[in-house]
């Protein structure tokens, strides 16, 4: 799918987040400023209403309480297995949270087997090219 505006992604991304579980693992992958942030934003509308959301680039997880726990990680600068065990991910990864993770493909042999892939392609200044795939 196409979308035209944040507000779009974010639309597009609450309607996603309708059909996820607690335990559901979301990876998102695209360049910087492609929109995975403002996916997690749209998704989290609706999995814990009212939080406020924000690029876990610095804190490379954030924790957001709704129905169920949701967290959002950022493996921007996450390059191995070390730096990705402090980061708590290993705890969380087989639990009853939401996850979403930016920049998986920096963690790829170490992703859950069953998960979505939301790949996002900067097509102009305010189009995207959205795709979705379950593994
Ligand atoms: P990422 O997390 O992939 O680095 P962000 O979500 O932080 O990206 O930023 C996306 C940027 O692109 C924001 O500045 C947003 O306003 C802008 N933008 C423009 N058009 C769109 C669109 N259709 N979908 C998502 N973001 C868009
Ligand atoms: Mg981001």
């Amino acid at each position: 799918m196409t979308t035209s505006s944040p507000e779009d992604t974010e639309r597009a991304a609450a309607d996603f987040a309708r059909t996820l579980l607690p335990g559901d693992c979301v990876c998102l992958d695209g360049d910087l400023g492609a929109g995975k942030t403002a996916f997690v934003r749209g998704a989290a509308s609706v999995l814990c209403p009212g939080v406020r959301t924000q690029s876990p680039t610095y804190t490379i997880m954030n924790r957001y309480k709704g129905k169920c726990p949701v967290l959002h990680f950022d493996m921007y600068r996450v390059e191995d297995e070390d730096s990705l065990y402090s980061t708590g991910y290993f705890d969380v990864i087989e639990s009853d949270a939401v996850i979403f993770i930016e920049w998986s493909k920096n963690i790829l042999p170490y992703l859950p087997e069953h998960r979505y892939v939301i790949s996002i392609v900067k097509d102009g200044e305010s189009t995207r090219t959205i795709k979705c795939e379950r593994l």
